[in-house]
């Protein structure tokens, strides 16, 4: 759906893509059955957004009870954390000069040293000089604050 020119024949797979956890014949059954739908794929939409997902397009009415669900919540188990300290990991020191970027929807990796001619970036170009509404090149979903460093 985010390339929809693409021929089928030149998909691409991402394993860390979301997957449904199951076949079509059976998906369309839990679909039918609303809360057993909602049981088993709102865990796997917060594992996706790593718990924040107010990045995932919510029913409106719904959207600040669902959020509140899932910040303190445990992605392993779908239950809110009892120690939602406990496990914080410190965020990664910034490592200036590694200079390599990546889109969160389709893995695409933007290089400083290989720039993106394609796109009108030589190599070179710093990811300071990439424009904010520059979007992934290969999805078009994603646009450059989305993309993460690696
Ligand atoms: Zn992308």
């Amino acid at each position: 759906h985010a390339n929809p020119t693409r021929r089928y024949q030149s998909l691409r797979h991402f394993d860390e893509s979301p997957q449904l956890p199951s076949g079509y014949a059976s998906m369309i059954v839990l679909a039918y059955l609303t809360p057993l739908w909602f049981r088993q794929i709102d865990p796997l939409v917060a594992a996706h957004y790593d718990g924040d997902v107010s990045k995932a397009n919510l029913h409106p009415r719904k959207r600040e009870k669902l959020i509140a669900r899932w910040q303190d919540a445990d992605l392993d188990t779908g239950h809110p954390d009892p120690y939602p300290d406990a496990h914080q990991t410190p965020a990664p020191p910034a490592r200036s000069g590694a200079g390599q970027y990546r889109c969160t929807d389709c893995g695409y990796l933007y290089d400083e040293a290989a720039g993106c001619p394609d796109e009108g970036f030589p190599p070179g170009t710093a990811w300071a000089d990439i424009p904010e509404d520059w979007a992934c090149p290969d999805c078009a979903v994603r646009e450059k604050p989305d993309f993460e460093p690696i």
